[in-house]
């Protein structure tokens, strides 16, 4: 049994990022770059107005500034879009925000700091040179790489991209993961299950823990307990990015998942993490294939998830660093909790912000068949083995599974 920190390594070794696509801009959101964008133009293009105001020679502004001044007069008005005539020495020119600064100016006033009356300007501060001009280049320089290879896309990388006139990116693939479920007790939601039978709900669970990780779920038919069924399954299952399989991975008569993988020639990684819920869950690697073989009780099967498929697939999107791993916190528990178990459990709970505190409400119920444990619930509390009885206001460090 190995522990879950040297699990999650070995799962991240095993694992690379997919392959390229070509996406177009509005698409490529939420994926990683493959390929770095290299800026083709300067941002701004050319040098202009940061302010609605004056564009004059600074040195022309220090004379026209104070009360005692016949200013200077305004020759004409440039706004954004168009392109102006050089500012001939004793003018000014009205400019607007994003207009090009006229050739031979160096300084824009603010049309707060001016007074314009009958055709000229006075100042009531002089302008430093460069104020409030925008050079070209300043932003980004031609030939800048704008956007690293391996950046995660949010709209401000695809508002950088589409400035640069990019409208494809090439970025990872987002994995296809097939979804498995085994047990002959399993039938479809629509169906009323018949004696011994219940819903197989883990691939519904399971696929929607695969969107939210950002990748394809394909979920596949039920697949009986017997080792013909789960080698057929398995086969196609293999044709994925990766595969996500629950229950049979147990020690139980018909668990016969670990013996199929044996024969389909997998590399057997780890088959039991010294945790709850959740201890008999294998990873294995066929070529570059990932092959996660959760056990079956819900909680279960959505917690090895979370710890192991999770950021397998965040690497498999070519995310790294940060964007593999949720954050963690410490939080103070509102409530009682015990565990004395000797394998870390990984408690369900509910955490909520109290100015800077973070306060944790485990579920009262934490059963690995429980269902309802996983309702609700926004963080994992990472509770050692040894903990005993903690008491209200003990500190726990919890995975956080959203957003507080
Ligand atoms: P197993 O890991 O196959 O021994 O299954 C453990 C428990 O999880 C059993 O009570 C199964 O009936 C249940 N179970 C297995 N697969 C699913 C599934 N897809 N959805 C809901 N429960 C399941
Ligand atoms: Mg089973």
């Amino acid at each position: 049994m190995i522990s879950v920190e040297e699990a999650l390594e070995r799962v991240l070794a095993a694992v690379a990022p997919l392959g390229e696509e070509q996406l177009l801009l509005d698409a490529a959101a939420g994926h990683v770059l493959a390929v770095p964008v290299v800026a083709a133009r300067a941002l701004p293009p050319w040098d202009n107005s940061a302010m609605d105001g004056y564009a004059v020679r600074a040195s022309d502004a220090a004379l026209a500034t104070g009360d005692d001044t016949p200013g200077l007069p305004v020759v004409a008005t440039v706004a954004a879009g168009h392109s102006p005539a050089p500012l001939e020495a004793g003018t000014a020119v009205r400019i607007m925000t994003g207009a090009p600064l006229p050739r031979g100016a160096d300084a824009i006033v603010m049309k707060e700091d001016a007074h314009e009356q009958d055709g000229r300007v006075r100042f009531t501060k002089a302008p430093g040179p460069q104020a409030h001009v925008r050079r070209a280049g300043d932003d980004i320089a031609h030939g800048d790489t704008a956007l690293a290879a391996g950046t995660l896309l949010g709209p401000g990388e695809i508002g950088l991209a589409a400035a640069l006139g990019r409208t494809v990116l090439v970025v990872h693939r987002r994995p296809r993961v097939a979804i498995l479920s085994t047990g002959d007790e399993l039938v479809a939601p629509d169906r009323a299950p018949g004696p011994g039978q219940i819903v197989g709900s883990n691939a519904w669970a399971l696929a929607a823990q695969c969107r939210e990780a950002g990748a394809i779920p394909v979920v596949l038919p039920f697949a009986a307990d017997t080792p013909d069924a789960i080698r057929a399954a398995f086969t196609s299952a293999l044709r994925c990015d990766a595969v996500v399989s629950s229950g049979g991975v147990s020690v139980g008569e018909f668990d016969h998942v670990r013996d199929v993988l044996d024969s389909l020639g997998v590399k057997q990684e780890f088959w039991r993490v010294a945790m709850k819920p959740g201890k008999p869950v294998a990873f294995a690697t066929r070529g570059e294939v990932p092959i996660f073989a959760l056990p079956g009780n819900p909680a279960s099967s959505m917690v090895g998830f979370e710890l192991f498929v999770r950021p397998a697939l965040r690497r498999l999107q070519g995310m790294s660093g940060d964007a593999l791993l949720r954050p963690r916190a410490p939080v103070l528990l509102d409530t009682a909790l015990r565990h004395d178990g000797g394998r870390r459990h990984f408690a369900r709970a509910r955490v909520r912000r109290d100015g800077v505190v973070l306060h944790a409400s485990p579920q009262s119920r934490q059963g690995s068949g429980m269902l309802r444990s996983m309702v609700g619930i926004n963080a994992l509390l990472d509770v050692p083995g040894d903990a005993g009885a903690l008491e209200p206001g003990s500190t726990l460090d919890a995975i956080l599974l959203a957003p507080l």
